[in-house]
Formats: structure tokens, sequence, C-alpha cells
């Protein structure tokens, strides 16, 4: 069985209710019409209750940015992954970079937000990457093998279909500043290869890879058409519900009698 492609809207720290509510009520319609991807969107808190009342029942899977892996307690501004599925949300993105480098966010703590992420019943997009130094320096697979590795240890059994991860290498995030196809592909391989060896054929074959940093219209395709590229994770491009739609239209497989 081949993978479900995914194309997934990371908002980031845009956009009100209402902006949210326009956005959603334009994707839905064109997300039901798209064959074959999952189509999910990362909005803020603020905004999660409404997307996911409308996205209830329907294509779209909202989902957060961030939560707390504590369920309730004395953790002031943070929100827990019972507090995420009482107002609908399905996925939730775990260790974005901005997490890991502006909010101090380790290994550890990601990997445990992932465990508890799972065990809730929600879909962990799981987010791992270098920096332009690291990679320079001939780090990078030496910083992601660590970042997936320590996921890994963690969440115990579980079907690899039930988790995606997202290779988005810091220095193209927000720049401008795209991988390569090749490198993309050389670096979500390897991932692949990784889950292969730690927890056998059908996990890995299961698991979804995603590829981010300034994913766009114009480069999506060349992206998508990578051996192990599941699909994409994008901040700046998914803003716009048009350009997103094109992107979801980008990510559906070929139609079986050749359409
Ligand atoms: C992201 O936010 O995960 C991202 C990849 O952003 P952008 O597409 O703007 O680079």
């Amino acid at each position: 069985m081949p993978r479900r492609p995914m194309m997934a809207a990371n908002w980031k720290m845009n956009k009100t209710v209402t902006e949210a509510q326009n956005y959603t009520a334009a994707l839905l319609p064109r997300a039901a019409d798209a064959e074959g991807v999952d189509v999910a969107v990362f909005v803020p808190f603020t905004c999660l209750h409404e997307v996911g009342r409308m996205a209830e029942n329907s294509a779209v899977i909202a989902g957060a940015q961030n939560f707390y892996y504590e369920d309730s307690g004395a953790f002031t501004g943070e929100i827990s992954a019972p507090m995420l599925k009482d107002v609908l949300a399905r996925a939730v993105l775990v260790g974005h970079s901005e997490r890991r480098e502006i909010f101090g966010e380790t290994d550890t703590l990601v990997a445990h937000k992932t465990k508890r992420a799972l065990d809730a019943g929600l879909l962990p997009v799981v987010c791992v990457g270098e920096t332009k130094e690291e990679r320079d320096a001939g780090g990078m697979w030496e910083k992601v093998s660590t970042q997936v590795g320590r996921v890994l240890e963690e969440i115990g059994e579980v079907g690899g279909e039930g988790i995606v991860f997202a290779y988005e290498p810091i220095w193209a995030i927000g720049t401008g500043d795209t991988a390569t196809p090749d490198d993309a592909q050389d670096a979500i391989g390897r991932i692949r290869e990784l889950l292969r060896e730690e927890r056998g054929g059908e996990f890995a074959d299961g698991a979804r890879v995603l590829y981010g940093g300034s994913v766009k219209p114009a480069n999506v395709a060349e992206i998508m058409g990578q051996n192990d590229v599941d699909g994409a994770l994008v901040g700046g491009a998914s803003l716009e519900v048009d350009s997103f739609v094109q992107l979801v239209e980008a990510a559906e497989p070929p139609s079986s009698d050749g359409e």
C-alpha cells in the first residue's frame, strides 16, 4: 500500500478567528475535491476550536502547533492533549524548529510530547532538521538522526501510519532558500533507512516523512517527485488559501485511470 501523501499548512502566529473562518470555509470544498491526499492545517490555539468545529467530519485535519505532555495542573500558559482533543484537534506539530530554537525545546521534551500525542490519539508531526552551520560542518545527519532516534526510543510499540516526521532544514524555513530536491531526498531517504533499522520494514514503509522549508507552488512538483518525500509542511505559502490549494493539488497522486 503506497503511503498517502500529506500537505500540511503551518500558520505559525498568524490569523484572527475571523480570518481563520474565512480561510477554512474556502478550503473545505477544495480539499474535499482533492483525491488521495491528507490535508492538514496547524493553527494558533485561539483559532483551533473554530477550525476544529468547521473541519469536523471533513477532509481537513485540524491541528495545533504545540502542546505540553502533562494532562492538567500547574503549568501556566500551557495546553494539554485532552484540551486539544476537546476542541476537535486531530493532529499536532511537535518540535518545530521555532519551538526548539526560540523556546529551547530539547530532544527529550520533544520525545515526551510525541509519546503523549500518540497515547492521546493525536497524530504527531515531528519536526527535525539542522542549522546552516551544522550542515556546513558536515553535521546534518548527526543532528537529524539524534532527533529522530530520541523520539523512537520513547514512543513504544506503535504503527508507522500513526506518526509523521517532517524534515525541515532550519536554513530553508521562511528564507526562500529551499533544499534541492536531491538534498531533500537524501535526508528523507536516510530517515526512512533509520526507521527501517530501528523499527523494521512495516513501520518504515508506513510512516510518512514530509519536507518543509520554503515550499511554494513553483517548487512543489520537483520536491514531491522524490521517492521518499510524502508531502510537505508549509509556512509562508500556506497563508493564502489559493496558494495552499495549489500545493494540495500538486500532492495528489496520479489517478489510476490515467486522468
Ligand atoms: C514551516 O513553518 O514549517 C515552514 C516550512 O515554513 P516556510 O514554508 O515558510 O519555510
